[in-house]
This record gives structure tokens, C-alpha cells and sequence, in this order.
């Protein structure tokens, strides 16, 4: 928390707000169209209930097809099968972990020859990383299907100058209590398309008629988010810069310390393109690296109490997803049985991070079955 949020929370006790709507939830959405520069903003309760509702204005019911990166968390595709949709899973490309723009036009062309035309494309900023996004957007508009922006981990990054989220038709953002700013639970949705945002603003709040009785035209959710919970997203949004800059030095301390450690590498940043690197993460390749391998990894931060995991199981081995169809080579897959999270929370001193570079040296000198040059080793202690 930056400090700010208790007070703003307090005021909005004090005003009487605590309801989905108020000035805060006003001011929520304000700040976060200034800081992406986008013209409309609608606050949502939650990342998915952003990526449901965006689904649903494109369209998308039973029978349509939906395309969607497999790297990801399963909230970028469980609205599809809210939809009752079917998902298509696209593999990434091995540098950024991301939709790669190969798989996608394979997919495209795949479902087109089965005499269907997909109704979106879900592209997701995997640990805030841009996408290919300009080879995704060519392809999208040869074919004329909209993409939809899964920036809810890329809070901060762009592409090209410009914010992720608004070369597609929509963006949409979490603000759940691990993202890089946190409402503690919370969403958004935003374009620059006006009648998209009034649209979702609609449907986000019952989808009452504009008369005076409660009357309803369309099927309504209710997902607006809480003028409390708002109020902790303005005092969050006070840090969200200097967050960004926090966890971008994070992964610059690890890619310094551990970059040179044979067969680890690390998630690339596109050209033109700044990550808001919400989370460093590495592969460990046991091929180059003499042995060491991602679960050994895991086990040694177990044993010195550093929270840690894999990343995410792609979609398509998801016991709940495996029976759709998937287009690619594995790259997802092998960057699963190599992948690991490293501790990138805000708060960690340069003395947290130092033990996690430490645990992760101990492996290779304990276990490598190679020989590692001195400077290599020597690069990880030098901040000693
Ligand atoms: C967190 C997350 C979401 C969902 O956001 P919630 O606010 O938790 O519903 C969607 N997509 C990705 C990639 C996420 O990491």
C-alpha cells in the first residue's frame, strides 16, 4: 500500500458511498484513462468478470469460436466456456512467452477451413510483456476479427509508445491482490471506443432501462466495483509509476546476477516495447545448465522458506481444456517444465533478492555437472 488508501477509504465512509458506484469509483476510472490514455474506462469488479463482459458485447454465444493464447492464467479463457464458446488455443514464441503471430494465422486458417469464422482473438501480456501486437493486428485485420487485449498483468507496459491494451478493440486490467496495483479484488475495461465502454458500463450494472421502473431489455450482470475498493485503487494509482520502476529494477538485479549462469534465460521484451515486468521469470534448460533443472529450483527456495513456483500450465493441458483444439509446437510446454516465478513483490529489499540469487548460485555450484568459469559465479556475488 502506498499510505493513501486509508484515507481515501475513510472518506468514502465518511460521504456515505459504500455502494458499486460513487466519486470514488469516478475517480478510479478517470486516473486510469489519463494513465493509459485511453477515452473510456469502465471499473469492473473483476479482471474476468472485464474479459466476460467484453465477450459478450463482441458477440460471443454457443457455436462461435473464440481464439486464445495457451500461456496464460485460465481467467483469460473461462469466460469463453461462460459463453458457452469454443476456445482455440494458440502457442507462444519462445523469446517474449507470448501469442505467437505464426500459430495464430494457422488457427485463423484452421477454423476459417472447418466453415467457421472465429469471433475474437484473446491476446494476452503474459507477466506484462507485450505481444507481437502490430503481426497480431495484421493478421486479425486480414481475417476482420477483433482482438481483445488481456492486459491484467501489464498494468504500465507499453508497446510502441503507446499503453498495452489499446491496438485491439478493447484492454482489459486486474486489480486482484497480486497484481502490480490492487483494489483488492477488482477490474476495468478500456477503449477507445465509446459505445463498447457504455455498453459493458450497461450490461455491468443490471441492464436497467433508462425509465423510471426497473426494466430490463437484455440479460444484466452485476459486476461494477465498489466505491471502497476504488477508493484503495486512486491511492494505489499514487505508487502504480514508481511500482512499475520497482519491478522493472528487480528484474534487471536478477538478470544481472543470474544472467550469465549457463541455460537460464530470461522472458525478452520486444523492441519498442517496455514490460511493467510485474513478475521475473526464468527458464532453467538442464541441457546447458549441467543439470540443474527448474524442480530442483523450486525444492532449494522450499528449503529456505522463498515462495516460489512454476509458471502457468498451459491451457491445453488443462484437464478442463485438453479437449479443444490447440495450434502449435510445444514451445508453451517446454516453457512450463523450464519455467519458475523468482519472488518479484514490490516490497523486497536488495537483501531478499541477494538470497534468492544465492539459492539459485547454490544449485549450480552444489550440483552443475560442469565447470562454471570463476567470473561467472563472480558476477552473482560482487554486490556482497
Ligand atoms: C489475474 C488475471 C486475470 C483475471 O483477473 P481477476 O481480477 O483475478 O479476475 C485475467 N487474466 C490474466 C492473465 C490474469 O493474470
Amino acid at each position: 500500500m502506498s499510505g493513501h488508501e486509508l484515507k481515501y477509504v475513510e472518506d468514502a465512509f465518511a460521504s456515505n458511498w459504500i455502494a458499486p458506484l460513487g466519486p470514488y469509483v469516478t475517480a478510479f476510472e478517470n486516473e486510469l484513462a489519463a494513465f493509459t490514455k485511453s477515452k473510456h474506462v469502465v471499473a469492473l469488479s473483476t479482471g474476468t468478470a472485464a474479459i466476460h463482459l467484453a465477450l459478450v458485447v463482441l458477440g460471443v454465444n454457443e457455436g462461435d469460436v473464440v481464439i486464445c493464447s495457451t500461456g496464460t492464467f485460465a481467467a483469460s479463457a473461462n469466460p469463453i466456456l461462460y459463453q458457452r464458446a469454443t476456445p482455440v488455443f494458440v502457442d507462444a514464441d519462445r523469446n517474449t512467452w507470448n501469442m505467437s503471430p505464426y500459430w495464430l494465422e494457422k488457427a485463423v486458417q484452421g477454423v476459417i477451413e472447418q466453415g467457421k469464422r472465429p469471433k475474437a482473438i484473446i491476446a494476452v501480456h503474459l507477466y506484462g510483456a507485450p505481444a507481437h501486437m502490430t503481426e497480431i493486428m495484421a493478421i486479425a485485420d486480414r481475417y476482420q476479427i477483433p482482438v481483445l487485449e488481456d492486459a491484467a498483468e501489464a498494468l504500465g507496459s507499453t508497446y510502441r509508445g503507446n499503453h498495452v491494451g489499446l491496438l485491439g478493440v478493447m484492454g482489459t486490467l486486474s486489480f486482484n491482490g497480486n497484481k502490480i496495483i490492487t483494489t483488492s479484488g477488482g477490474g476495468a475495461l478500456f477503449s477507445n471506443d465509446k459505445s463498447l465502454v457504455d455498453r459493458i458500463r450497461y450490461l455491468s450494472d443490471q441492464a436497467r432501462d433508462a425509465v423510471p421502473h426497473y426494466q430490463h431489455n437484455h440479460l444484466g450482470y452485476n459486476c461494477r466495483l465498489s466505491n471502497i475498493c476504488a477508493a484503495i485503487g486512486c491511492g494505489q494509482m499514487q505508487v502504480l509509476s514508481r511500482r512499475v520502476q520497482q519491478r522493472r529494477w528487480i528484474f534487471e538485479f536478477y538478470r544481472e546476477k543470474l544472467g550469465l549462469l549457463p541455460g537460464i534465460e530470461f522472458q525478452a521484451e520486444l523492441a519498442h516495447s517496455a514490460s511493467n515486468r510485474w513478475l521475473t521469470c526464468i527458464t532453467v534448460d538442464p541441457d546447458l545448465s549441467g543439470g540443474v533443472d527448474r524442480d530442483m529450483l523450486l525444492k532449494a527456495f522450499r528449503e529456505e522458506n522463498i515462495d516460489s513456483r512454476p509458471i502457468f500450465k498451459p491451457m491445453h493441458l488443462q484437464p478442463i481444456y485438453s479437449q479443444f483444439p490447440y495450434y502449435g509446437d510445444g514451445t508453451f510446454e517446454t516453457l512450463f517444465e523450464r519455467g519458475i516465478c523468482l519472488p518479484s513483490g514490490s516490497s523486497l529489499t536488495i537483501f531478499d533478492l541477494m538470497r534468492v540469487v544465492d539459492v539459485i548460485q547454490r544449485c549450480y555450484q552444489e550440483r552443475a555437472e560442469i565447470s562454471l568459469p570463476a567470473f561467472v559465479l563472480d558476477s552473482a556475488y560482487s554486490v556482497k
